[in-house]
């Protein structure tokens, strides 16, 4: 099945991070003129601010809180280390019910001096150390698989499959997977990892944006959905196919876009949004 076309901007959600230069009041007010629909708000957008009032002045503007961004981060060779994240992790799921957040995106974490499978285990058990606490708050959990290129130190969880085996083993109603199309586009098994994904009910969220050829940065050069290699549109059948209905979450880290006027590069959001997603 093919996916249908994005005519309207119903489920259109954008990463307060996509538009950094702005700051979140000026990103919501701007999101919301242009008629998206949700925001997904990273933890460096609220510093220094009220979280709850954040909450209230982004529901104000019509905007639906998809996530925050972001937890993880678990595993260390330094036990001290890893008694940090887990109290910052304690943290965001705090910042989450304040600002109204059902959910938070966890980039999971690797330590270059230990075997990817005891990162792995130290991950898994993180999630489930700080579990009470999620369940006491009402947050979701979404594990993020990253890209292999990640595995050093970003995340010791590379495929969809990984995610997908780590929330069956953890096996809560609050621990589910965000797929993003930038770190799994090129994963032999992704149709049918999606399906299982959905099969589960742990398809949490759904990010895009594109691979640029040639990537000029392995961080902050993705590409705006259509500019890049990744089948984007087939993707997103796959992700429909299970029945998901959230948000469609732009999330681009882009030095090139940062430095245009953002009141541009949304508009251009909106056009790939709706042609090329
Ligand atoms: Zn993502």
């Amino acid at each position: 099945m093919s996916a249908k076309p994005l005519n309207d901007l119903s489920q259109l959600c954008i990463h307060t991070i996509t538009t950094k230069p702005w700051n979140i009041e000026t990103a919501a007010q701007n999101f919301s003129k242009a008629g998206v629909k949700g925001i997904t708000v990273w933890r460096d957008a609220l510093t220094g601010r009220n979280i709850k009032q954040t909450g209230q002045q982004l529901r104000d503007a019509g905007l639906e809180i998809v996530s925050l961004c972001r937890g993880g981060f678990f595993p260390s060779i330094d036990v001290s280390k890893r008694k940090a994240a887990l109290d910052d992790n304690r943290k965001a799921i705090q910042e989450a019910a304040e600002l109204g957040a059902p959910m938070i995106v966890l980039v999971c974490g690797s330590d270059p001096l230990q075997p990817l499978e005891e990162s792995r285990k130290q991950i898994q058990d993180g999630i489930m150390s700080v579990l009470p606490e999620a369940k006491a708050a009402g947050i979701k959990l979404a594990i993020e698989p990253l890209h292999p290129m990640y595995a050093d130190t970003r995340s010791a969880v590379n495929s969809l499959g990984q995610a997908n085996d780590m929330a069956c083993e953890i096996n809560s109603p609050l621990v589910g997977v965000a797929v993003d199309v930038y770190h799994l586009w090129w994963d032999p098994h992704l149709e049918q990892e999606i399906k299982r994904c959905g099969r589960n009910n742990h398809l949490y969220a759904f990010h895009i944006c594109d691979w640029n050829v040639p990537t000029a940065d392995f961080l902050w050069d993705r590409g705006l959905m259509g500019e890049g290699c990744i089948p984007i549109k087939k993707i997103r059948s796959w992700v429909e196919d299970t029945g998901f209905q959230g948000f469609y979450e732009v999330e681009i880290f882009s030095n090139k876009f940062w430095s245009e006027d953002q009141s541009v590069f949304l508009n251009k959001i909106i056009k790939a949004y709706q042609e090329k997603s």
